[in-house]
């Protein structure tokens, strides 16, 4: 028998083994063929005599990713379109479809045979699930090997035996730990925690495999035995009555009740562990079913596995733009932001020379990488013949003569329209033609910048975010006379330095310094309105914000805040900054010194470590205090995630932004935008634009003219558009396919 995916070969000692090779496909994935052919080749090991176990391993470096989530995605879709004509016969097709893959791991681990599980590279979701209900597990001793349950950071749970083999196998505080955090193991951790049973040098992976089952490995699971024991204890036990009420507190601490998948892994694992093990599998398929189904699901699914994926693939690139291979990339300006560009561009495997105004500036810059190296080092997460390669492509110079032969070169000196022209034309004059120049700028319009240039056609803003080793997304801003090929090489290079790329019209503040700079201001609105600020910060994280608002002015240093204001001013006048905002901003700067983290004092107090810093108590006395029971809470979290969203609604109203999936993934991976919504305009999206005027209506009657509704929201909730119907992402595909 062949199949496209597996190839089998029965070795003398009647050993099958099975390699998992998709075609045309990078990675293995779960797709309804694979499992059809995984069944298939269950049934014909079992019924060949001369098979006397199994070996399952993958043709490729890696492992697999799990299942393909693009078919969970058409699995949700068929099942919106089928529940309105009969509700319960959806759902019994979503429950029997999502029991399969379960159900098809349990033939295996029923099926009489032993099985052993050769993981050899990054083994996620499915496929571990597949590895647990193999009878022995093997992992190759190597960096490569990565395995993880992290299907709760997409608003699902390991629904395919995961929440129920984990726990039979590890103790249960060590399992709630990883099912709930996505957490990634190496050999060793998932060894020490009982998940696999051995581990063995790459190149005789499938030879330790194949001698567990000469060894006698028994076809049976433990719990499958007699007399079958947890190895953390049972649920009602000491240990159960110490951990679980815990464990539900650290998750309403984690996650304020947001996150469903997260909740309903502890609920698969308590009742699971209770009943026997087939009971235990159907109970997770039924919360399965039900988390399938929640809007959080279908959210984080599309934001944060399909359109993330499709923006990395460079789903804005230019189509017919020559791809290019960075052979070299320039970098000026080796402070701050410079330094840190610099290292992921070398990480990258790409040479980069680092320019600033002397020698030691530049070294300097480069020491910034020297840190970091160290510190990866240090925690084992590089070696020391990686770090060694990594600062080898970080050439420090003064010279601006070696950018000569650079392909790109991106800017990050000091915010001064003057300073920056002088780099573009010292850079110009020694760059190719072909090349282009980018700037890192976070508040002066390309389009001004770019008239500084002789080839303004090759001229781009890219705005990293910092720490830039940490911040995933990076912003392109186009300027007017920005041509394909600037923007084609931008793409390139964000996603050779593995970043995710949104492009973005020129304007004030771009995208993502618009959203966050409102809900800075809501924030300093409800402290002027007497809100005692840890309800605010309180508010901002129940709402499903990482970090406050206050402490995220300390991070970028409230006397910023105060440059940004009155820049504001001078460019757009009185008017455009809240009187009473400018006055808190100076109070805290001129009148008290808190500049904010930087000096140890802003809207929190910076203790020494390991002291943990706290609200400044003097905020107290600089608004009379509202009592909290005069506070409307859950408003205070509904105004903050709403002035963000009508922000998002005005740069796509304004073109700024163009395609709601970067509007979405770059309000999520920029400052966090409360994750399980799916991102600003997800979250109107599962409001529904009409109600969410509504909201925007009563908002701006109670606090004013930022909850104003935008014309084009006011127009879709007339329509009962969603943005991704009204700025469909696919639409040109189709009509292209058409
Ligand atoms: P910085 O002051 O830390 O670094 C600027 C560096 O440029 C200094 O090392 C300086 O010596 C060097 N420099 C100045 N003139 C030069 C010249 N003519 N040739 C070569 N080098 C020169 O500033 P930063 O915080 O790294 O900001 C740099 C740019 O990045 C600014 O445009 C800023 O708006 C932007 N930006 C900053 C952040 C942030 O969080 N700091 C975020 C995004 C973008």
């Amino acid at each position: 028998m062949t199949y496209t995916n597996f190839t089998v070969d029965t070795d003398a000692d009647g050993i099958a083994l099975v390699t998992w090779d998709m075609p045309e496909k990078s990675m293995n994935v779960f797709t309804e063929e694979v499992m059809r052919e995984l069944d298939a080749i269950v049934d014909a090991t079992v019924a060949d005599e001369k098979v006397k176990g199994v070996v399952f391993t993958s043709g490729k470096d890696s492992f697999s990713g799990g299942a393909d989530i693009t078919m969970l995605q058409k699995m949700l879709k068929a099942f919106a379109r089928d529940k309105a004509k009969d509700p319960e016969k959806a759902t019994k097709a979503l429950f029997d479809n999502a029991g399969y893959m379960s159900g098809l791991f349990r033939k295996i681990e029923t099926c009489g045979k032993p099985w052993v599980s050769a993981i050899n590279g990054t083994c996620m979701g499915g496929a571990f699930e597949l590895s647990l209900a193999c009878h022995g597990r093997v992992a190759a001793d190597s960096d490569r090997v990565k395995m993880a349950l992290p299907e709760v950071k997409i608003g699902i749970f390991p629904g395919a035996g995961g929440t129920q083999r984990v726990p039979r196998l590890t103790d249960q505080q060590q399992a709630l730990q990883m099912l709930t955090s996505g957490q990634s193991l190496t050999p060793k951790k998932a060894k020490a925690m009982g998940l696999i049973h051995e581990i063995a040098a790459p190149a005789s992976l499938v030879e330790a495999a194949k001698a567990m089952i000469k060894g006698g490995l028994k076809p049976v699971a433990p719990w499958d035995e007699k007399g079958f024991r947890l190895p953390g204890g049972q649920i009602y036990s000491a240990a159960g009555a110490n951990l679980w009420p815990a464990a539900i507190a650290i998750l309403r601490r984690e996650t304020y009740g947001n996150y469903p998948a997260a909740a309903a892994i502890l609920k698969c694992v308590y009742e699971g562990l209770l009943v026997p093990f087939d009971t235990g599998l159907r109970i997770e398929q039924r919360y399965f079913t039900e988390i399938m189904q929640t809007k959080e699901a279908a959210a984080m699914i599309r934001s944060l596995f399909v359109s993330l994926q499709e923006l990395n693939k460079g789903a804005r690139r230019p189509v017919g733009e020559p791809e290019t291979k960075f052979k070299k990339i320039g970098v000026i300006g080796a402070g701050f932001m410079g330094a840190g560009i610099a290292y992921v561009t070398a990480k990258a495997g790409i040479p980069v020379v680092l320019i600033d105004r002397d020698m030691e500036a530049a070294e300097k810059g480069k020491a910034h990488s020297q840190g970091l190296v160290a510190a990866a080092v240090k925690k084992g997460r590089s070696t020391a013949e990686a770090g060694e390669r990594l600062l080898s492509l970080i050439t420090p110079s003064a010279d601006y003569a070696d950018l000569d032969g650079a392909d790109l070169v991106i800017e990050a000196v000091f915010e001064d329209s003057g300073v920056k022209k002088l780099a573009t034309e010292n850079a110009e004059a020694v760059l190719k033609s072909s090349a282009v120049f980018a700037s890192n700028t976070s508040t002066i319009p390309i389009t001004a910048l770019a008239k500084n240039s002789a080839r303004p056609k090759n001229f781009i803003g890219i705005h990293f975010f910092s720490p830039v080793d940490r911040m995933m997304l990076v912003e392109i801003i186009l300027g007017k006379k920005t041509g394909d090929k600037a923007l084609a090489t931008a793409i390139d290079y964000v996603r050779a330095i593995k970043k995710t790329p949104i492009v973005v019209n020129d304007t004030r503040g771009f995208y993502v310094n618009r959203c966050v700079l409102r809900y800075m201001s809501e924030a300093y609105k409800m402290l002027i309105e007497g809100v005692p600020a840890p309800m605010i910060e309180n508010a901002a994280r129940a709402a499903g914000m990482p970090v406050g608002p206050l402490a995220l002015t300390d991070e970028t240093a409230v006397d910023l805040a105060q440059k940004i204001m009155k820049q504001t001013i001078r460019d757009l006048g009185e008017k455009a900054v809240d009187p009473a905002q400018m006055q808190l901003i100076d109070t805290m700067v001129d009148t008290h010194g808190r500049f904010g983290r930087k000096n140890g004092k802003g809207f929190y107090d910076y203790p020494a470590k390991p002291a943990k810093k706290s609200l400044w108590p003097g905020l107290r006395d600089l608004y009379p205090q509202k009592a909290a029971d005069d506070i409307d809470y859950e408003e205070l979290k509904q105004r903050l995630l709403v002035v963000i969203a009508l922000e998002a609604v005005r740069v796509m109203e304004e073109g700024i932004v163009t395609d709601p999936r970067e509007a979405d993934v770059g309000s999520i991976l920029a400052f966090g935008f409360a994750p399980f919504t799916g991102g600003a305009l997800s979250y109107i999206d599962s409001i529904g634009a009409a109600e969410f005027v509504a909201i925007a209506k009563r908002l701006q009657k109670k606090y004013g003219a930022e909850f104003k509704a935008p014309k084009l929201l006011v127009d879709m909730a007339a329509k009962g558009e969603t943005f991704y119907q009204r700025f469909d992402p696919y639409a040109g595909q189709s009509k292209k396919a058409a």
